[in-house]
């Protein structure tokens, strides 16, 4: 493992990856890699996760492409050194602030995205002049399978690696002196990552989970809502990061809402085989034991296929539930009925704070409350999960959600060290803060720093 890094480490002392031809190279070849192992990779997806053909194109292999335009679009202008103000006291002076590479990086990734939650923070790396060693998900073996082949024939590993392994792999990475590490995953792991990188003073990118609520006011299209709410829950069979995790809903429309619910589920998902599968056994056996039967009101028939789980809704769940005691990440999806949406703000004012959060209404006064009042990485009103297709936000959570953002800009800055620099005149030399002082210097430097 260190053999890789101390490659990578000399490579990135010859200077060729901060050259920007270079980096529009790199996106460039990286772009025809996956195009070149496109069909490979939705094969693979579908046999670790069941995802459709056209899931896997949008979430995973057209979502990258998209970023890699972007980047090899604006890279000149993110690379240009730009001049900052400077104040009058330092008369002579110029001012200048550019973004270099921060050197070797680390990229670690989940299983729910396993390609495009390594691509897409890759692309920044390669963005800011980094080499970099990318560790995919172990759980999703196929997918894993071809990333690592696709790099092995495209790039050399003295600049961008891929190891596999798994989580003493991962661990034995955290151990060497990378210069960033990138973890999307879990907040468990995070704080392990968190823990390992501070042994080196490593700065860290992590993207989180956690629970993102939904709140459903009285007057929201309840018809849309439900469909927005049923699309962002179920993609990828609701193992994405900022899927609505459950759904306050005002009593007063519970039950009318709940039909929406069932009606949508059966129209975006008439059959099973759309709908992605979990990861492994031990997820399809944990998501099986967060189900109350008593309080499911939908559910499809068993099916005995693959890690298959029918999409199922369970009302009149409390906090006291399992199903609310930890980050489902699966087709689960549990109502909470309330009265008084105030108290529901106070209430998640004192849960960690989510990645997303998404409100259904058209009141501008409760929108300004719940944009006011809570915090949490990336928010919706009357939208689910599309958020994250707009590569003009910054990604990425607060809290226990995670710390840092990346996508677009972002992802060229999480990977960038902002330096400066000062440029003075050697023409003429202002010698006021010069020692030796007296009564006449202080004067005038009082003047200038007055309070
Ligand atoms: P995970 O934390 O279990 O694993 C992620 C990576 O960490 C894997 O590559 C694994 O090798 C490594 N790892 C696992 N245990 C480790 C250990 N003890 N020491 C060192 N490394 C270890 O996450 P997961 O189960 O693959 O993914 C699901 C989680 O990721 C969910 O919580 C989800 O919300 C989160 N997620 C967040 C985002 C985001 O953008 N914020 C995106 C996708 C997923």
């Amino acid at each position: 493992m260190l053999d890789i890094l101390e490659k990578q480490k000399k490579y990135f002392l010859t200077d060729q990856t901060k050259d920007y031809a270079f980096r529009k190279k790199q996106l460039l070849i990286l772009k025809d890699a996956i195009s070149a192992y496109e069909d490979k990779m939705i094969d693979a997806l579908y046999k670790d996760l069941h995802k459709s053909e056209i899931e896997a194109y949008t979430t995973e292999i057209g979502f990258v492409y998209k970023s890699i335009n972007m980047a090899i679009k604006k890279l000149k202008k993110w690379m240009k050194v730009s001049k900052v103000k400077t104040p009058l006291f330092m008369f002579g002076s110029k001012s200048y602030k550019v973004y270099e590479p921060l050197g070797n990086v680390l990229i670690i990734g989940p299983y729910n995205y396993p390609f495009q939650l390594v691509i897409e923070p890759l692309i920044g790396a390669i963005s800011a002049g980094n080499t970099a060693v990318i560790k995919p998900s172990e759980y999703t073996v196929n997918t894993e399978k071809v990333i690592l082949d696709m790099f092995n024939e495209y790039f050399d590993e003295s600049y961008i690696k891929v190891v596999t392994g798994d989580k003493n792999v991962t661990s034995e990475l955290l151990d060497l002196k990378f210069d960033h590490i990138f973890f999307t995953g879990s907040t468990e792991v995070g704080k392990i990552v968190y823990q390992k990188a501070s042994k080196h003073l490593i700065p860290v990118t992590l993207e989180l989970g956690g629970k993102s609520p939904t709140i459903v006011l009285k007057d929201a299209d309840l018809k849309l809502t439900a469909r927005r709410i049923i699309f962002g829950k179920l993609l990828n069979a609701g193992q994405t990061c900022i899927a609505p995790d459950y759904i306050y809903i005002d009593e007063s429309v519970h039950d009318e809402f709940i039909e929406y619910l069932k009606k949508e589920i059966e129209t975006q998902y008439p059959t099973a085989n759309h709908l992605g599968h979990i990861v492994n056994e031990r997820h399809h056996q944990r998501l099986k034991g967060l189900v109350n039967q008593s309080k499911v009101v939908f559910e499809y028939e068993k099916k005995d296929e693959g890690y298959y789980l029918s999409p199922i809704i369970m009302t009149d769940v409390t906090w006291d539930d399992q199903v609310m005691k930890e980050e489902i990440f699966g087709p689960i999806l549990p109502i909470i009925k309330f009265k008084d949406a105030h108290k529901v703000i106070e209430l998640l004012k004192t849960k960690e704070k989510p990645l997303a959060l998404y409100l259904f209404t058209e009141d501008k006064k409760m929108m300004k409350e719940v944009f006011t009042k809570l915090s949490f990485g990336n928010g919706a009103i009357n939208e689910a999960l599309m958020q994250v297709a707009n590569p003009h936000l910054p990604f990425g959570g607060v809290g226990h959600s995670g710390m840092a953002r990346y996508h677009g800009v972002y992802s060229f800055i999480a990977f960038s060290h902002l330096k400066t620099f000062t440029k003075k005149t050697t023409f003429f030399d202002v010698k006021l803060a010069y020692p030796p002082y007296d009564k006449g210097k202080e004067k005038i430097i009082r003047k200038i720093l007055k309070p």
